[in-house]
């Protein structure tokens, strides 16, 4: 049996008779019981839950019974409750409320995790099981979820290599291990080029422009590395992108600009270029291996956009509008650059600054105007009662219900019917176990197993700093960020499934972002911050400053949008080649490709090759299209609600919550967006919101 490799020899049952994983929970709705559960408790619970796990397995290839949905497939499904109930704590802590055991334990658990899964994917007796459904699945009489998942199911295990022979198998294994490491090998060079950098200011003349606030920071970064009576400012994006944006010297502009575009690209141990070379031959390697012509094809096999073909039509359909208005832009530019520098032409480093005077002259417009209007709970409350308008749902406050921090908020979700249908962890405010960002996840999944109805329990976490007046106010962007989270987490709670695995936000990646990007756009329109944005006082955001945000929204979009559908172009570049095509000098090969598109020389894409982390370090290769992709999905999704003259169309709203939000992964993404729509998406409408398009 599988399950002895995880066994910790002598845990016997008694340390796990008080292990709270273990016992039922005796809480409102199954809550979890933060108060209960110690660090020592998830080993136990993880080994625990992996026994269990291949126990239930075991049991699925050694049922007599001819393979068939219910007992192979929808029971690999079921399978795993008790590790995904340890899981669904552990993994929200080691981001919500982590410490250095906690991160210990998450060194250890993750390759044993990882081990477990792929035993299971690699069970030649289970894919056998599978492969059997598979083959004889128009025999059964298998509604549109259960074909979703019997599919996903199947292709899970081909993915793997289930299909290989012996030989290939092992090839496989050889080159998922090589490419683990130089992904590693990759990120590591990154931060150490990025950490190693400094640009040094020892004369106050040179911080001509930075406001107090940034003088300030690159004192204290000056301090913190031992340069006392110095300014240093760093790669990292709160100082390099502020100081680009502000500092009168030219000269620093283009020294510290050329630092970020050249990280990893400058010889030496920590070089990037060969790895990427390596990376795209051994990507491509792999696609061949498991029959694919490249690795875009293997990739999007699962995606909403399924060939590169359509990406690639994505990318050039909107860079043709996206060049010319950055063109136009050069011009405004460079008549502010030449009256300081006579006879310059523009370059790369001056763009934000020179962008941003025009900003202040045209404008007049501060981002911290807003912020008094944005009182976080406000924000919250006016969220909540927009998701109430359009969807039904109401949040209450339920102070019975336990967490892990005194400073959050649990509300439990009800429906139109006053219907139990969830629970929403509520953690905004920053703290030093936290991780830094934002984000929404799920401790628990909706799925309904025979009479038992599971509802999901989901958390949104922030990282707001809590004023000590007790009145914690955020920016129009950060506002704007809540309502992004709060658009995953919907997704999350409507999720009217059967299956765990088809259940809520398990959709393709390039269409996850939709339900969260779209809420965003309410919390733009002046009649939704007439709801809620109020300052101390209690008046209401004016309406000067509504026009100010509206008009400001669509200045400089241009550089924006082009430096980011260049660096999605670059990214399918390097994954179209096969195996028998090599990229050659990485340098030659990234201008080659950003000549392709006419990509002009002040703007270079927003990753280059040798930093471009998500492509080459790990999971987003073939994957930063979907960021354009979304914004695509979630401008056409909202002119829906636009066109009917009403952004709270009940018509709209309630085909949004029934083709796309309460259905998980039980259809494909693209035939979903076309049951809500009527037709399929355009790019027109993001053309629209920047300008570019009338
Ligand atoms: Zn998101």
């Amino acid at each position: 049996m599988l399950s002895a490799a995880f066994l910790v020899v002598g845990c016997g049952k008694s340390d796990l008779a008080d292990n709270p994983f273990l016992k039922e929970w005796d809480t409102p709705f199954g809550t979890i019981p933060f108060d209960e559960i110690k660090v020592e408790h998830y080993m136990p619970a993880f080994e625990e839950g992996m026994r269990v796990h291949n126990k239930e397995i075991d049991a699925i290839i050694k049922n007599k019974e001819v393979a068939n949905f219910e007992n192979t497939i929808a029971a690999i499904d079921f399978s795993g409750e008790l590790l995904a109930k340890v899981g669904g704590v552990f993994f929200n802590m080691t981001a919500a409320n982590t410490n250095e055991e906690i991160q210990a334990l998450e060194e250890k658990i993750g390759p044993i995790l990882a081990k477990h899964g792929d035993e299971i994917t690699m069970n030649g007796k289970l894919f056998e099981r599978v492969k059997l459904v598979w083959d004889n699945k128009d025999k059964e009489n298998l509604n549109q979820e259960q074909q979703m998942l019997l599919e996903k199911t199947y292709k899970r295990f081909v993915r793997s290599g289930a299909l290989l022979d012996k030989t290939k198998q092992d090839k496989l294994k050889q080159v998922n291990g090589e490419l683990t490491t130089l992904e590693s090998k990759f990120i590591s060079n990154l931060l150490k080029e990025t950490k190693s950098y400094e640009l040094v200011i020892d004369k106050e003349e040179d911080l001509k422009g930075l406001p107090d606030w940034l003088v300030e920071q690159g004192k204290a970064t000056a301090k913190d590395k031992n340069k006392e009576g110095k300014w240093v400012y760093t790669l990292d994006s709160p100082s390099v992108f502020p100081f680009l944006e502000f500092a009168d010297s030219r000269e620093l502009r283009e020294k510290i600009f050329n630092a970020k575009n050249n990280r990893c690209n400058n010889g030496g141990d920590t070089d990037n270029k060969a790895n990427i070379e390596k990376i795209s031959q051994l990507r491509a390697e792999k696609a061949e291996l498991l029959g694919y012509n490249t690795f875009a094809d293997y990739v999007l096999e699962e995606r909403m956009l399924k060939t590169p073909k359509e990406v690639y039509s994505l990318l050039e359909g909107l860079l043709a509008y996206s060049i010319p208005a950055a063109k136009k832009d050069v011009v405004e530019l460079e008549k502010l650059l030449v009256k300081d520098h006579k006879g310059a032409t523009l370059e790369a480093w001056d763009w934000s600054y020179y962008a941003n005077k025009i900003k202040k002259a045209k404008y007049d417009f501060d981002a911290e105007l807003t912020r008094p209007y944005f009182e976080i709970n406000n924000v919250r409350q006016g969220c909540f009662d927009v998701i109430t308008k359009l969807y039904g749902l109401t949040f209450t406050e339920r102070k019975d219900i336990k967490t892990y921090a005194d400073d959050m908020q649990v509300f439990e979700c009800k429906n139109e019917k006053d219907e139990h249908v969830g629970i929403l962890y509520w953690d905004p405010f920053t703290r030093a176990s936290k991780q830094g960002g934002a984000w929404c996840n799920g401790y628990r999944e909706q799925y309904k197993q025979g009479d038992k109805a599971v509802t999901p329990i989901i958390t949104v976490c922030f990282n707001y700093a809590k004023s000590p007046s007790g009145r914690t106010t955020v920016t129009a962007e950060e506002a704007s960020t809540i309502f992004h989270e709060m658009g995953h987490a919907i997704h999350g709670l409507l999720s009217n499934c059967t299956y765990i695995s088809t259940s809520g936000t398990t959709v393709p990646r390039d269409f996850v972002e939709l339900p969260s990007q779209i809420l965003e756009h309410w919390c733009s329109k002046p009649e939704v911050l007439k709801m809620f944005a109020k300052n101390e006082k209690g008046e209401t955001i004016p309406q000067e400053l509504l026009t100010k945000m509206a008009s400001v929204s669509q200045f400089d979009v241009a550089y924006g949008m082009t430096e980011r559908y260049a660096a999605a172009y670059l990214d399918m570049e390097y994954h179209i080649l096969t195996a028998k095509e090599k990229t050659g000098d990485i340098t030659a090969f990234e201008k080659k490709a950003m000549d392709k598109i006419g990509l002009i020389n002040q703007i270079p894409p927003r990753y280059r090759s040798t930093y471009f982390s998500h492509v080459f370090g790990g999971g987003y290769a073939v994957g930063y299209y979907a960021y354009v992709w979304s914004e695509v999905l979630d401008a056409d999704a909202f002119d829906a609600f636009l066109e009917t003259g009403d952004i709270f169309d009940k018509a709209t709203a309630d085909r949004f919550k029934n083709e796309i939000l309460s259905k998980g992964s039980t259809n494909y993404a693209d035939q979903m967006y076309k049951n809500f729509r009527g037709k399929d998406p355009s790019i027109d409408a993001v053309l629209k919101n920047s300008g570019m398009k009338k």
